[in-house]
């Protein structure tokens, strides 16, 4: 865990380490409880604390940080309701987080690093590369706040912001649990989808956490020589070794795969890759998400036509393959990866 000057970040804690630092300070563990309470409610100064001595707050605070994330915009699609915040973090960093509602409920989208270093070649978010890791405690914040802020509950939370969660593996494991805890918000493992973009390294430990949450895998291409293309993640790793990590995940934890694949008009769209992908989806027996292309300025990419898509959707599903078209949230407010960061960037709104 990373610390914020010499303070540790104290919504970064779990529970029975709140008791153990309690216990270190000689204080009553119940206390702890009462301050995951607080923390859960969102309740960012230790003085608002009411039911902790005077003496206790003031302990907390020389030994403790916390911070509440400032709205520097946020959003709204005049279209489907999709809210969009980007915030202020205590060191000046934005961060960017996606509010989306569906019939099934709400579903926030968050980011798990402050920018990107995988480098995919039509993603805004890693244009400036990556700035720093973000804390668990401030991933948490991104669901508590967006929920405050919005008075909508949130069901479901997906990784799909800015960042690689599994570049950022202890930190967003420890997000899981404290999001998961039930004196918390007590999201269930299985309304939660983590995407990557591939570090199969991590897939080994990932699946020994034994979460029951839901792995996306950002495949967007079935081949070597495409994916290296635009996707640098697939250097050194490949396609064929990723479908092994995936098979293997499958096995060890019995949790279908989700394979995320952007159509990009031309580059991959054939129907030879649409053959590819179905026979890679049928072998690790995953579930195909088509992601109609969001167009990024910086870069040159085009959507697939609705002819091709069509097409492609024919292929995986004449070969057996469960195949859905994500359905475009918040089109009006810049809401895909990074693009309001970036903007604000671009005018200088922000220190990142
Ligand atoms: N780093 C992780 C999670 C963040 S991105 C990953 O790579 O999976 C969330 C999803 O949006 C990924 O599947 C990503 O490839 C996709 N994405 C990024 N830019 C996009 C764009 N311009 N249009 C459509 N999908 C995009």
């Amino acid at each position: 865990m990373t610390e914020s000057g010499a303070k540790q970040n104290i919504v970064s804690l779990l529970p029975e380490e709140l008791e153990a630092e309690l216990t270190a300070m000689g204080e009553p563990r119940f206390r702890a409880k009462q301050i995951f309470g607080w923390i859960s409610r969102g309740v960012r100064e230790f003085g608002q604390m009411s039911n902790l001595p005077k003496a206790l707050r003031e302990k907390l605070a020389a030994r403790f940080f916390l911070y509440e994330p400032k709205v520097l915009s946020r959003q709204v699609s005049a279209i489907d309701g999709t809210i969009k915040y980007l915030w202020e973090l205590a060191d000046g960093n934005a961060l960017e987080t996606v509010v989306m509602s569906y019939k099934h409920g709400n579903t926030v989208c968050v980011s798990s690093q402050v920018g990107c270093r995988q480098g995919c070649a039509f993603c805004a978010s890693t244009i400036g590369g990556l700035v720093r890791n973000l804390e668990a405690g401030e991933i948490l914040d991104e669901v508590l706040f967006s929920r405050l802020d919005s008075g909508k509950p949130i069901s479901n939370i997906v990784l799909m912001g800015i960042g690689e969660p599994l570049d950022n593996f202890d930190n967003v494991m420890r997000f899981l649990r404290l999001v998961n805890h039930p004196d918390g918000m007590n999201i269930g493992m299985r309304h939660i989808s983590l995407s990557t973009c591939g570090l199969i390294e991590r897939f080994p430990e990932l699946a020994a956490q034994d979460l029951q949450l839901t792995l996306s895998v950002s495949l967007h291409a079935p081949d070597d020589e495409t994916r290296s293309k635009i996707m640098p993640a697939n250097r050194g790793r490949g396609v064929d070794a990723l479908i092994a990590a995936c098979r293997a995940y499958y096995e060890q934890t019995g949790r279908r795969i989700s394979f995320e694949y952007a159509m990009i008009d031309g580059v991959n769209d054939s129907p030879e890759q649409a053959r590819l992908l179905a026979a890679h989806a049928k072998s690790v027996a995953a579930h195909v998400n088509l992601i109609p292309l969001n167009h990024v300025e910086e870069r040159a990419f085009r959507p697939s036509t609705p002819e091709h898509l069509k097409e492609f959707i024919r292929i995986l599903e004449q070969q057996g393959v469960n195949v859905t078209v994500r359905r475009r949230l918040g089109s009006d407010v810049d809401a895909s990866c990074g693009q309001l960061r970036r903007r604000m960037q671009a005018r200088g709104g922000t220190q990142t």
